[in-house]
């Protein structure tokens, strides 16, 4: 494939996970730095580029003290570790001078711009990196579903999932060397084969919406990069 992009406009949905490299939990900084840089190189190629970063790797080294808590208001202490995960993000992207925005389903507006679409389409159109932040604002939802919402929102070509499996298996690859890599799967498959790629809601939104999907690890430097160039990374889900 040459240098041209093939698509205008992509949401990236990071995992919390996939900013913790190796460690227990919270944020590795020379794995944020790389995924940052990473960005960076994508958005010299012209792609307009929205984020939905997860919470799990702040979420869960908290998990502890949230057992037996009211599922909702563990919930917004989910959405509010994707705020410090977006925060760190958009300090790593300025150190690369990156233009950046973060906003959030939920209000802080002393740290972060509230989510309003328009504004986001505007950021986008001007080149910034625009960071979603509190998933979708709402408890019993996940940061897959805001990914995929706010892909649909902002007319996004297609949304991109990076996380630490390079792709959607038949079989859990951790459990079973033998499993089997999908190159492309449809959504009612993954929905029948209980695959575990999104949960439940946002792959019959992506569906319902015709969004395409691409499962990737973006622990492969360079990765993203080839995605959004049109190269077969991963499964694609259709
Ligand atoms: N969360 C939520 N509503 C949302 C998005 C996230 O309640 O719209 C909460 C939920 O508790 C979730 C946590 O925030 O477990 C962190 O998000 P997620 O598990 O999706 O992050 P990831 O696994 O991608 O790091």
């Amino acid at each position: 494939a040459s240098g041209v992009p093939a698509y205008r406009r992509v949401l990236l949905k990071l995992s919390g996970e996939a900013l913790m490299g190796s460690d227990a939990y919270g944020i590795n900084r020379e794995v944020l730095m790389r995924v940052a840089a990473e960005i960076k190189t994508v958005v010299a190629t012209g792609v307009q580029l929205a984020v939905v970063i997860g919470g799990g790797n702040i979420f869960r080294g908290i998990a502890p003290s949230a057992q037996g808590m009211d599922r909702a208001s563990a919930d917004y202490m989910g959405m509010l570790a994707t705020v410090m995960n977006s925060l760190a993000m958009q300090d790593a992207l300025e150190k690369l001078d990156v233009p950046v925005r973060v906003q959030s389903a939920l209000r802080v507006d002393q740290v972060v711009e509230p989510y309003v679409r328009r504004r986001a389409i505007r950021h986008l159109e001007q080149g910034r990196v625009v960071i979603f932040a509190a998933g979708t604002g709402n408890p019993f939802f996940t940061t897959d579903t805001a990914a995929t919402l706010r892909g649909m929102e902002i007319g996004a070509d297609v949304v991109l999932k990076a996380t630490k499996v390079d792709g959607v298996y038949d079989r859990d690859p951790v459990k079973h060397p033998d499993a089997k890599r999908f190159e492309t799967i449809s959504f009612d498959e993954v929905l029948e084969k209980r695959l575990g790629v999104m949960d439940a809601a946002s792959i019959a939104l992506c569906r319902d919406q015709k969004m395409h999907l691409r499962v990737f690890s973006i622990q492969k430097a360079g990765n993203l990069l080839r995605v959004c160039r049109g190269e077969d990374v991963g499964t694609l889900v259709k």
